[in-house]
């Protein structure tokens, strides 16, 4: 069948550099530790932990003296200084998108703002950003906007793999609530956001989508996400195995895309057996 893949997909910038450092010191040392999966893909994770790249979620399970990974989504200055503590060796491969916002976060608390960060509370980055405040306050979605007190001097960023849709659509309903002064840094990665454009203009002429990635990778997700509503044909799958010939009928062209997290050559892969079926699908 006809497969078109998205101009803009796969790993970013940030994931390559993570990756291209984790692979420069795993050549000098046996074992290395990453604190969290260093990318959202288990079979990136496998292929770097049989090159002795050990994934732990606590830094109590990490040896005194070792090296430690800090992964594309950086570690909350509580973590850091634990790990100094225990006088590791620390190689830092934080996304630098992801260390400006920290800093841009800690600028605001330390210039009288209430942080409020527009993302998921559960996501290592953001989570890693909110470790930098005494007190920020992470709103997922309208639901979370009770936490914001009246008449608060906001500073209001956006974890930076979310689309500037849901961005601003987070805006308006803060700007709805009591406040006396607010203040907006765009934090949005323009990778991510690259990503979702193109993923956004290749749905919307096929017959059918495919997004590639983990089921646990944010930004991936969000592709998903944003390509169902477009074109209700978006399948959301992990790599080829998931590929269940019974997806659709009478579909003549595919589109493929992929989360920043997504290698190569699952993206190579998925392509050229989609290519090979002889029939729509
Ligand atoms: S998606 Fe953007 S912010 Fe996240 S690691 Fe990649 S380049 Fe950095």
């Amino acid at each position: 069948m006809e497969v078109v893949v998205a101009d803009k997909c796969g790993f970013c910038p940030g994931v390559n550099n993570a990756i291209r450092i984790a692979e420069k010191i795993l050549a000098d040392h046996e074992e290395v530790y990453c604190l969290g999966p260093i990318i959202h893909n288990k079979d990136v994770v496998e292929q770097l932990a049989e090159k002795g790249l050990r994934t732990v979620d606590d830094v109590e399970q990490i040896k005194a003296g070792a090296t430690v990974l800090i992964r594309s989504h950086g570690a909350a200055p509580e973590q850091m200084t634990r790990l100094s503590q225990k006088g590791v060796n620390i190689v830092d491969a934080t996304c630098v998108l992801v260390k400006r916002l920290q800093q841009i976060a800690s600028q605001m608390q330390k210039d009288g703002y209430k942080v409020v960060i527009i993302g998921d509370k559960n996501h290592p980055e953001v989570q890693a950003v909110a470790g930098c405040m005494s007190e920020a306050i992470v709103i997922a979605d309208e639901s979370d906007l009770h936490k914001i007190a009246e008449n608060a001097k906001l500073g209001v960023v956006c974890q930076t793999t979310q689309s500037p849709e849901f961005f601003s659509s987070m805006l308006c309903a803060i700007v709805r609530c009591s406040f006396s002064e607010v203040k907006v840094v765009n934090t949005l990665c323009k990778e991510a956001v690259k990503r979702q454009e193109s993923a956004v203009e290749l749905c919307r002429r096929v017959d059918i989508m495919f997004v590639l990635g983990s089921l646990e990778s944010a930004n991936t997700r969000k592709l998903a996400e944003l390509c169902k509503k477009y074109n209700k044909q978006t399948f959301h799958l992990q790599n080829w195995q998931e590929f269940d010939i019974g997806i659709g009928f009478g579909k003549k062209v595919a589109g493929v895309t992929a989360g920043a997290s997504t290698p190569e050559w699952i993206i190579g892969e998925f392509v050229e057996k989609l290519k090979a079926l002889d029939r729509p699908l």
